[in-house]
């Protein structure tokens, strides 16, 4: 799989702490999308135990509630992800799951979403429908510059925050704040919600 980065802990990607996971390649091109460095599908393919084993690292350090999966566009590497998620059933399985992604809920159900693996559409739907069962939450939708929000998690006003489990309620989602996190090798990575919609 392609990953663009990951946060071993933060507070300000949906309830709790969490690791997030970055996936690396996104074909929708929202106008003014804050992160265009994550769209190319290009970069170093991570086999999903890696992925699993920073999530499982990062979870001794520090006990996480929960996995937020960003982008990037984690759909369009739908079949890596639900092995990932799959892969925490034994592991860790308290986590709790969310995800961004730039489709809505009615295009995941139909199928209607493109993937880096060849899958037919029947095969797509198929994911989803795993992949759905396992998340507890989701907030889906294509970015829209100028429809910002102040609402928990979204960027804009036309994006739903979906609970797909009885686990969390909208009062569970902080309002918008971001983090800086600054490794100690100098790397520098900003995430959350820096300001409540971007300059159209
Ligand atoms: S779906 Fe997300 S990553 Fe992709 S272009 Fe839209 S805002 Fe950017």
């Amino acid at each position: 799989m392609l990953i663009h980065g990951f946060v071993s802990g933060n507070r300000v990607n949906g309830p709790g702490l969490r690791a997030v996971v970055f996936f690396q390649g996104c074909t929708l091109h929202c106008r003014f999308c804050w992160n265009p460095k994550s769209h190319a599908f290009i970069g170093d393919e991570r086999s999903v135990a890696e992925v699993a084993r920073w999530v499982l690292c990062a979870h001794e350090e520090s006990p996480l509630d929960g996995v937020t999966f960003s982008g990037g566009e984690p759909m369009q590497q739908a079949d890596a992800l639900l092995e990932l998620i799959e892969s925490f059933r034994d592991l860790l399985p308290s986590l709790s799951f969310g995800m961004y992604s730039g489709y809505s809920e009615q295009e995941l159900a139909d199928g209607r979403y493109w993937c880096r693996s060849e899958l037919t559409r029947r095969a797509k739907q198929e994911i989803w429908r795993l992949i759905r069962r396992r998340l507890d939450f989701g907030v889906l939708g294509r970015y829209v510059a100028s429809r910002p929000t102040s609402l928990p998690l979204r960027t804009s006003a036309n994006q739903k925050l979906v609970l797909f489990s009885e686990r969390y309620r909208e009062q569970d989602f902080e309002p918008q704040e971001a983090e800086v996190h600054i490794a100690a090798h100098g790397l520098v990575q900003v995430t959350g919600f820096p300001m409540a919609g971007l300059p159209v």
